[in-house]
């Protein structure tokens, strides 16, 4: 048997005509039917592009240049835009990313979950789509003169990025507080984290700002059990900066790519920050989750409680409940809500959020939902609605069962990707329930990542 061979070499230049986006916002260009995905690259454009990988069934190219532009192409605002792993959407418009976005979830619904014609709606742009994260994790390194510096990491690469001062998608007080954090800590010579020989110090400097309440937390991250000259840096940072409420010490002593350590210790001011969503009051520690961009999520949280449509009679589990964040907009309107959540420090978080905003009827417990959810139906609880908000990979399967198994009359569930999200709708589907509306927002404009909010209706008539 003879394979066919890929129409194109490596190294090889080629000209394409660009047809279509994939889901990492890449152009898609075909040479024979042999598909290129090239980064930078727009439909309806044509350019010349290195190719640079070939596999059996598709390639990779490098964009070399535009001849044919498309008038959904602009200037990136980010002087290190092309170099930069962080953004992959600059080059679009607006407008096409989110119809970008739209035509994602979309397909996810046909193509994954065989769902043809659940309504899919308009996606909820943001206003300013800029500026709107306010959580920054940043590596820290060093020059070839020993100074330190900070920034992103290059595109499939540890190496960071140099000269980058600023981020366009941040919250201007975390670029800020990231570069304070470095001067001071060059100033006393504290050494940055070697990742190839595993040495140094200074691993990663996290900063998050409360949106409404402009508190900033700053946990800095080493390889070593001691921050030298911590009482020095705390001093001039605190002093400083008044709207700094928290410094935490993080420990990552593993020779790993993980940014985090298992080890925090809080070295001025409490170990949290307040924010505040709509009229509700949040406590977020460092290690809790909580959603980066502000606006978008009060948009996304009304959602889903419009969706879970909960009547005073009714009991909500929020399964994957971070600090009780949906969890309590839900409280607002039902007679119970039960948390759970496998992030010890977020649930202390959720039991002080529901206290501080005056909430009797909302109960957290720590552990993992697909666990916890059948020992609840084992005590006898019969949820009218349950809300999931699981990471990337989505739900997992025993959580599936689980909530099958509840039989809720509602589902609400929350996802930050499309192709999981459809395929356990066709799981929920299967078993008994009903899409009834899926909503895309765009919680990351100029990246490629994609958030949507659905609900399902349990199908009475098939049930046994
Ligand atoms: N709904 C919250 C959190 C969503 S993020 C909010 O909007 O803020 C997803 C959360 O699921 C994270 O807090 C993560 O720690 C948690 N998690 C991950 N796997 C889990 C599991 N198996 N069981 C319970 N929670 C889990």
């Amino acid at each position: 048997m003879t394979k066919k061979a890929a129409p194109v070499k490596k190294n090889e230049t080629v000209r394409l005509k660009f047809e279509d986006l994939t889901h990492e916002g890449s152009g898609v260009g075909k040479i024979n039917g042999y598909p290129l995905f090239v980064p930078y690259a727009l439909p309806g454009e044509e350019g010349d592009v290195k190719v640079v990988k070939v596999n059996k069934n598709f390639g990779f190219g490098k964009l070399l240049n535009v001849k044919k532009s498309s008038e959904e192409r602009v200037e990136p605002p980010c002087d290190v835009y092309y170099k930069c792993g962080g953004c992959q959407l600059q080059h679009m418009s607006y407008d096409m990313q989110l119809n970008m976005k739209q035509e994602q979830v979309k397909n996810a619904m046909k193509k994954i979950a065989h769902l043809e014609s659940v309504p899919v709606h308009p996606i909820i742009r943001m206003e300013d789509p800029w500026r709107y994260r306010n959580k920054v994790q940043m590596p820290v390194g060093e020059k070839a003169d020993g100074e330190l510096m900070t920034g992103f990491y290059q595109k499939r690469s540890h190496r960071i990025i140099e000269g980058m001062e600023t981020c366009n998608i941040q919250d201007e007080v975390n670029d800020r507080m990231v570069e304070a954090v470095r001067r001071i800590a060059d100033r006393f010579n504290i050494p940055a984290y070697d990742e190839k020989n595993d040495t140094g110090v200074l691993r990663h400097i996290v900063v998050r700002t409360g949106e409404a309440t402009n508190d900033t937390m700053i946990v800095i991250i080493t390889r070593t059990p001691d921050l030298p000259h911590q009482d020095e840096l705390v001093d001039e940072l605190s002093k400083t900066y008044p709207h700094i409420k928290s410094i935490v010490h993080n420990i990552n002593d593993r020779q790993t790519n993980s940014i985090w350590g298992k080890k925090s210790k809080t070295i001025w001011g409490e170990g949290y920050i307040y924010d505040k969503i709509g009229d509700i009051t949040f406590k977020i520690s460092d290690k809790s989750f909580y959603q980066v961009n502000p606006p978008q999520t009060k948009k996304l949280y009304d959602k889903a409680l419009e969706y879970a449509n909960v009547g005073i009679n009714d009991t909500v589990v929020d399964a994957y409940c971070g600090i009780g964040t949906i969890s309590l907009f839900m409280a607002k309107e039902a007679k119970k809500v039960y948390g759970v959540e496998v992030v010890p420090e977020a649930i202390t978080d959720a039991k002080e959020n529901a206290r501080m905003n005056g909430f009797t009827n909302a109960e957290f417990y720590v552990g993992e939902a697909e666990k916890v959810m059948p020992w609840w139906t084992a005590q006898g609880l019969e949820p009218d609605v349950i809300v999931v908000d699981p990471p990337r990979k989505g739900c997992d399967e025993e959580l599936l069962k689980a909530m099958l198994g509840m039989k809720p009359k509602r589902i609400v569930y929350v996802s930050c990707n499309p192709s999981t999200l459809a395929r356990d709708l066709r799981i929920l589907e299967d078993g008994g329930y009903v899409t009834q509306e899926v909503q895309p927002v765009d919680m990351f404009p100029q990246t490629h990542h994609v958030e949507a909010v659905c609900w399902l209706k349990r199908d009475v008539s098939t049930q046994v």
